[in-house]
């Protein structure tokens, strides 16, 4: 049984979120997703964690005409890491209608992404300074795109996108539809609601208290100095299974890590000042379990999603009370518990007093125990802790790799310099017997090379019979293949 099918979506919608292991809506699922099915424009109180992302991209996905071959929708994102992440979710959940979802970024090379653009593209995620280029570039094409979603609109406005945002409203259809989503709506934002939305239905979720209330929290008393000692001995206390580390600065995330790493205790770390790849792929490695400690700036780690954090420590005390439950936030999600762990140092004391009386409860602040009190108990603690970091690296399964277990993807030599097109694939494909046009996933024409995905464990069948099938007047090399799906 399946929650989702309240909303009367498709029932292949509905096995695909089975299979995600979403079977009742979250809150902010249950109120949005029949105001946006309606296409009303729709304005957003929610947080991270709360499941928002899923409940724009269920109606996007369900909204999408297939065969439409211009963008539908367009998803704007505040940073590179949320707009990789929001685009999987969305990319998920279409799955199995197969719709194909780019994202488009800085930081990485434009020419690649106008290629994609110049296929079907059904929803657009992106970062408002990327989208803006590839519109005046006349790349991304705005004229079919009746859906526009600002996520983390606060956060979106705090990084100086506001021109931007606005360019790109201005030059979307009149009748576009525009859902807009914020931690909080400031006197900006509520700017952008009255100047661009019509008659929005308002959802208001407060998920702060809910965190809160799930994540215990301790504090100890440390000076500076005596941090990474006091660093180690909660490691080996706790043990952590999924932990993040924030630091209030780029320089300090550097440090913290070298050290970390000199003692072999495997961590990754990410700031503003790392490379793009390198920062996505540290996020994709800590999802995938590769290593449990990440260490992180708060701007860097806002609104990044992981969902199995079980403990934040606030190496460095935050100095803004919002970033004391931001950061907090990270853990006790999804009914979960979690704990939060703060280290202050006695100069910091106000900071504390203002983030006590912010979130309206007081944190009990303690001096950390020397080791040498409870000598016996800490070694036994202390050695599961060093034995973990030994352990051998068992990596997670994606959330999406469930999806993929019936697909097999092929990669067929020849691309669009050879003038391939959908068609020739599409018909070479259907002339396969007990293979049809509906098993036939996403295609990406490349410059010499074509992958096409097949569906519904019929991979096998076509991988063979294409061995010796021309395509396009020619036998082509047809191969089975991993590597990125878009
Ligand atoms: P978000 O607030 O969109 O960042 O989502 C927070 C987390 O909740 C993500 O890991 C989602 O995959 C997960 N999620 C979203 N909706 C559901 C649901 N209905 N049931 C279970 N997990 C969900």
């Amino acid at each position: 049984m399946n929650d989702f099918k309240q909303f009367a979506l498709s029932t292949e919608l509905i096995d695909t979120l089975t299979k995600l292991g979403y079977t009742e809506p979250t809150e902010v699922q249950r109120l949005v997703i029949p105001i946006a099915l309606q296409r009303q424009d729709l304005v957003v109180k929610s947080q991270t964690g709360s499941g928002k992302t899923a409940a724009f991209a269920i109606p996007l996905c369900t909204l999408a005409v297939w065969e439409e071959n211009l963008p539908q929708a367009l998803v704007l994102e505040p940073t590179r890491e949320l707009a990789v992440q929001v685009r999987e979710e969305i990319f998920n959940i279409g799955r199995q209608k197969r719709l194909k979802v780019p994202v488009l970024f800085g930081g990485l090379p434009i020419d690649k992404q106008i290629l994609t653009l110049k296929q079907k593209t059904h929803i657009v995620v992106g970062t408002p300074g990327r989208i803006m280029d590839h519109v005046r570039r006349d790349s991304l094409m705005l004229s079919s795109v009746q859906y526009l979603v600002i996520d983390e609109a606060d956060l979106m406005l705090d990084m100086g996108f506001l021109e931007e945002v606005e360019q790109i409203i201005q030059a979307l259809p009149q009748n576009r539809t525009i859902m807009l989503l914020s931690a909080t709506l400031r006197e900006d934002t509520q700017m952008l609601i009255s100047r661009y939305m019509q008659a929005p239905v308002s959802v208001m979720l407060e998920s702060d208290t809910q965190t809160l209330d799930t994540t215990l929290q301790i504090a100890y008393w440390i000076e500076k100095e005596d941090k990474y000692a006091g660093l180690l001995q909660i490691l080996e206390q706790e043990n952590p299974q999924d932990c993040m580390i924030f630091c209030a600065t780029r320089e300090m995330v550097n440090v913290l890590c070298q050290k970390m790493k000199r003692d072999h205790i495997r961590c990754g770390m990410i700031h503003g000042e790392l490379e793009q790849r390198d920062r996505l792929d540290t996020i994709a490695a800590f999802r995938a379990g590769r290593f449990h400690y990440l260490i992180a700036t708060d701007v860097a780690a806002r609104g990044i999603d992981f969902d199995h954090i079980t403990h934040v420590i606030n190496y460095d005390f935050p100095t803004g009370k919002e970033t004391y439950v931001h950061r907090i936030g990270r853990t006790g999600r999804n009914g979960k518990t979690g704990i939060a762990i703060s280290f202050v140092a006695q100069s910091e004391r106000h900071m504390l007093e203002t983030v006590e009386s912010y979130i309206g409860t007081s944190i009990q602040v303690v001096t950390l125990n020397t080791v040498t009190q409870h000598m016996e108990e800490h070694a036994v603690q202390a050695k599961a802790f060093w034995n973990r970091q030994r352990e051998r690296i068992i990596t997670k399964e994606t959330k999406g790799a469930i999806l993929n277990r019936d697909i097999m993807r092929l990669s067929i030599g020849g691309g669009r310099k050879s003038k391939m097109r959908t068609v020739d694939i599409v018909g070479a494909i259907c002339g396969i017997e007990g293979i049809e046009a509906a098993d036939i996933g996403i295609i990406d024409i490349r410059d010499s090379l074509t992958y096409v995905e097949i569906l519904h464990g019929k991979g096998k069948i076509a991988l063979t019979a294409l061995q010796d099938k021309t395509i396009k007047g020619k036998v082509r090399k047809v191969r089975e293949t991993g590597g990125k799906r878009r």
